[in-house]
This record gives C-alpha cells, structure tokens and sequence, in this order.
C-alpha cells in the first residue's frame, strides 16, 4: 500500500554479552524516500542493517515489509521478499569478471526462469539474453560497462563500491541497504552516487543507509536517524537534525 511505510521497525533490540547493541529501536522507512543512520562508532548501525538483512535474530521486536511480518524471515527469504544489502567491507568475487559478478547475481533469479519457461512458453536463450542486457544496463549506469571484462579485483575501490551496488539492485529489490556507501570514493565518485541512488529512487526502490560523510547524508537523505548506544536519539530532516543540541553534543561535535 502507498500509505503504510515501505519498512516498518517496531522496538528492535539486540544484546551482545552484556551490550546493548540495538535498544528498543522503531522507526519507518516510506516509499520512495532515502533514510540515513548516522550516529558514533558502535552505536549500533551496522547491527540494524544486519537485523533488518536477517542475519541476526532480534531479542525483540518486529520487523515488517509492505506489510508482511518478516521477523522471521531467513537471510535469503528477506533478500526474496525485496531486501538488498551492500556491506562495509566489500564482498565481490574477485577473479570473476566484472560482468560475470552481476550475471551470478542475476542467476539467483532462477527460479523465475522455470516459471517463465514453463509458464510463459519462454526460451533459455531469449531469457539468457535480457540478463545479459539488464547486466549491461546496470553497469552503464553506474559507469561500468567498459570495465565489464575487467577481474573485479582490478578495480578500484570506488568502482568496487559500485559494482556491490549493481550485484545488489540486480535481486531487483523494494529497499536496498547502503553500509557506508561513500566511504573511499573522491568528491567526483560521490556526486555521480547521489545522482544515481537518485535515480534508482525515482524508479520506486527505497533506499536506508549508514553514513559518516555528513555533506553527502545531508545531502541525499529525505530523513535522518540519529543513534547513540543503540537508541534513538533523534530522527527528522538533515536542517533539523543538523540544529538538535543532543546530536551536535553526541556526535557532530566531535567531527
Ligand atoms: P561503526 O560505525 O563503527 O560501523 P556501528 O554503529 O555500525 O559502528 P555496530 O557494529 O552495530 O555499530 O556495533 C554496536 C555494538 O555491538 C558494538 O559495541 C559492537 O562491538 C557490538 N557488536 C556488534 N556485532 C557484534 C557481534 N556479532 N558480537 C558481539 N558484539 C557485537
């Protein structure tokens, strides 16, 4: 529905041997917004991203998707349901191609493939062929494409940030998870990332991501989250979260 938010969390908590990590936590991301998390080291980001991804298990809480509980949800359901994710340290598959990384993702697909086969009266080859040009396409986009035959551990490191970004929108999600999508890249780098996570949002994917660059948060984000030992401690648009006495205390003081 266009009314309820896209992501929902109700009171998300997780403890680590006496820490809390995540402390009864709520917040919404709505469609077609992009919602940043900023907040000191160890406050706690990274674990949301990793609750919300499935990887781990809430103590309590809900977490809900269009609607549809996913507390319990598997990594892999999550990512089935329209949950990606790209991570701090990036995970490619370095002796692969930079194109043959995106053809793996999109064969994650396959299933789909059986059912337009089947279904559909579809061929393989005709199927084979749109991947191939939606591989291209994404890689375009994020200006890739003449790197396509290139290993992906030739790249460099914002052009591997990039690549991590076209292998999680190919699972052609409804909200993607940006870890600190930023980090690395020069001012150029930065500038054609804000005009392409633009660009996928205007298409209708969602975005939620964790950021240090104040300047590229303020500038890409419809809303921000502020957190601090696993709580919220403020949350409203970049001019207003800029203004709060809490957040400059705890956190923007200190950059
Ligand atoms: P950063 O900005 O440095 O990435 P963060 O805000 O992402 O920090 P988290 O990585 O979520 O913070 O960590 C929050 C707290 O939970 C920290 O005290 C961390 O040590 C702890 N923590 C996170 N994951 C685990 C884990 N798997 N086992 C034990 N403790 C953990």
């Amino acid at each position: 529905s266009t009314v309820n938010p896209l992501l929902q969390v109700n009171e998300l908590s997780k403890g680590f041997m006496g820490i809390r990590a995540v402390d009864n936590f709520s917040f919404a991301v709505p469609h077609g917004t992009v919602v940043g998390i900023i907040g000191p080291n160890g406050a706690g980001k990274t674990t949301v991203f990793n609750l919300i991804s499935k990887l781990y298990k809430p103590d309590n809480g809900r977490i809900y998707l269009g609607g549809q509980d996913i507390t319990d949800f598997k990594p892999y359901q999550a990512n089935q349901i329209g949950i990606a994710r790209t991570f701090q340290n990036i995970r490619l598959l370095g002796n692969l191609t930079v194109l043959e990384n995106v053809m793996v993702t999109l064969g994650t697909r396959a299933t789909y493939t059986m059912v337009d086969v089947i279904l559909h009266r579809r061929s393989f080859q005709k199927i084979e062929a749109e991947r191939l040009q939606l591989a291209n396409e994404l890689l375009k986009r994020v200006g890739l494409l003449h790197r396509c035959n290139h290993k992906a551990s030739a790249l460099s490191y914002g052009e591997q940030r990039r690549l991590e970004i076209v292998r999680a929108l190919a699972t052609n999600p409804k909200i993607l998870l940006m870890d600190e999508p930023v980090a690395g890249m020069n001012r150029s780098e930065k500038d054609d990332l804000a005009e392409f996570i633009k660009s996928i949002v205007s298409e209708g994917v969602s975005v939620l991501l964790i950021e240090h660059d104040m300047g590229f948060v303020m500038s890409i984000c419809d809303t921000i989250i502020v957190l601090n030992y696993g709580k919220k401690i403020a949350e409203g648009s970049p001019a207003l979260v800029r203004q709060n006495e809490e957040v400059i205390e705890a956190y923007l003081g200190k950059n």
